[in-house]
């Protein structure tokens, strides 16, 4: 049997830990910088804001990654929707 890393032992239930083992594992993962794309370590300061070591730059992403599936279709509909909103204007 595989065992997980984790460091709580055999304490809070299999299913808690394997849910934990996957975000830590994606968590620790090398994540590519959407300012200078380099792929390294990217700083998560807070939950929820991260900052590249290399530029410096600070953005805004999930808890655990720097992007989620939901983050991703809010970005795409505030693409598509700038054109609408500025014929509104005219
Ligand atoms: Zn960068």
């Amino acid at each position: 049997m595989k065992k997980l890393k984790t460091p709580f032992g055999a304490r809070y239930g299999s299913t808690l830990r394997k849910r934990y083992a996957e975000i830590m594992k994606e968590y620790k993962k090398p994540k590519e910088c959407p300012n200078c794309g380099k792929l390294g370590k990217i700083k998560r300061i807070k939950i929820g804001i991260w900052q590249c070591p290399k530029c410096g730059v600070k953005f805004t992403g999930a808890a655990y990654t720097i992007s989620s599936a939901i983050g991703k279709v809010i970005k795409y509909q505030a693409i598509i929707q700038q054109p609408q909103q500025q014929k509104v204007g005219e």
